[in-house]
């Protein structure tokens, strides 16, 4: 009996040390992708946010897409 007690001690004791890594690493991951954000900027011709990456540029500014651009008269 006394065997028995230890054994499922030890096995307790390996079941924790393999479970917590696993659960650590989808939460570190989550947190590198918080640590990026993303440049936001306003859209010319009717003021909605964007991701920069997203933006259509033209010479009076930034807008959110080509029919936007040139319904500001904006020809780039
Ligand atoms: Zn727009």
């Amino acid at each position: 009996m006394k065997y028995l007690v230890l054994l499922l001690v030890i096995v307790a004791v390996l079941w924790l040390a393999r479970s917590r890594p696993r659960v650590a690493r989808p939460d570190r991951a989550a947190k590198s992708d918080r640590a990026a954000p993303q440049a936001m900027i306003e859209c010319t011709h009717c003021g909605v946010h964007l991701p920069r990456a997203e933006a259509v540029a033209g010479l009076q500014g930034h807008y959110c897409s080509d029919a936007h651009r040139l319904a500001h008269g904006d020809s780039r």
